[in-house]
């Protein structure tokens, strides 16, 4: 497995007391080196504008990229940029794609970026709920625009629904987009009505829910629908903060559900995409879940590698 990472992702500083602090991507870089030392690690480059430009508007690009900060720039209520922002965007960004291209490759079945911002709120035109650029999203249009593939999927279990990539997605059948997510929830969309053109499944999980909720939700509706779907690679927006202990969120997993969903994304992968796989980290907000969360999900993909 590749682990994707660079220093300038802890360099986006969204201001103190914010949950999504750099302090998130140190703890999952040290519980992860700890764990697995044998991983091949990889500095992320930094994307290409055109490569953001196929899921964002320029207005958008320009606006991350090119505004003077300094202190802090308000996007809105909670996504800002500083000095370092527009280097970290671009790097957790360049992480999907350098990733993509490995497992295009055949270099690794499996990769991991390791990377902040997070990203899948971000949607063609806004940055918004601490996301710059859509790095899901970035990597699964490189997929289809540079390497041709017409099946390419995102799983999603981050607590909150990924109403960015849903949103870049909903009319392009060559991306599937399924999510788990609570709700209710920041930012209110997911509703298991909401299909785009075939090509979306979202499943709620109410307020307190635990894993049986959770593998249910997975094995009973996502789970066969990303089967049907035969992806030819498998991107995963993996956020941790469905863990009892997350501060934003009230959903009840333990780490131990995230090994047992890893394992079965990446089992289906094994299936249908030749193993190909890349996980790229979105939410979670205490660091203890983070470390623990963030193994036991590379952990499961292991386990099916
Ligand atoms: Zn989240």
């Amino acid at each position: 497995m590749l682990l994707y990472t660079h220093t300038a992702c802890l360099e986006h500083d969204p201001g103190p007391g914010h949950p999504e602090c750099p302090a998130r991507l140190e703890a999952v870089l040290h519980a992860v080196r700890a764990a697995f030392p044998a991983l091949d690690w990889r500095q992320a480059p930094e994307a290409p504008r055109d490569a953001l430009l196929r899921v964002h508007t320029r207005a958008l690009v320009e606006s991350v990229l090119d505004t003077k900060v300094e202190g802090q720039h308000r996007l809105d209520e909670d996504t800002l940029l500083s000095p370092g922002s527009a280097a970290a965007a671009l790097r957790a960004a360049g992480a999907g794609i350098a990733a993509v291209d490995a497992v295009m490759a055949g270099e690794a079945r499996q990769a991991f970026c390791a990377v902040r911002p997070p990203g899948h709120h971000a949607t063609g035109g806004t940055a918004m709920g601490f996301c710059l650029f859509n790095s899901a999203a970035v990597a699964a249009a490189h997929a289809v625009h540079a390497h041709g593939l017409h099946r390419v999927a995102i799983a999603d279990f981050d607590v909150h629904h990924g109403n960015g990539s849903q949103a870049i997605f909903a009319g392009d059948p060559r991306v599937m987009y399924l999510s788990s997510h609570q709700a209710p929830l920041y930012p209110y969309t997911g509703d298991p009505a909401e299909r785009g053109v075939g090509n979306l499944a979202n499943a709620t999980l109410a307020p307190g829910a635990g894993g049986a909720a959770f593998r249910a939700a997975w094995g009973e509706r996502l789970l066969p629908e990303l089967e049907a779907f035969r992806p030819q690679l498998l991107l995963v927006s993996a956020g941790f903060d469905g863990h009892r202990l997350d501060p934003l969120a009230d959903l009840a997993l333990e780490a131990e559900d995230y090994r047992w969903l890893g394992r079965e994304l990446a089992a289906l992968a094994g299936r249908h995409a030749e193993g190909r796989l890349v996980s790229m980290l979105e939410g979670g907000y205490s660091l203890a879940a983070l470390r623990a969360c963030s193994v036991a999900h590379l952990q499961g993909l292991l386990d099916a590698a």
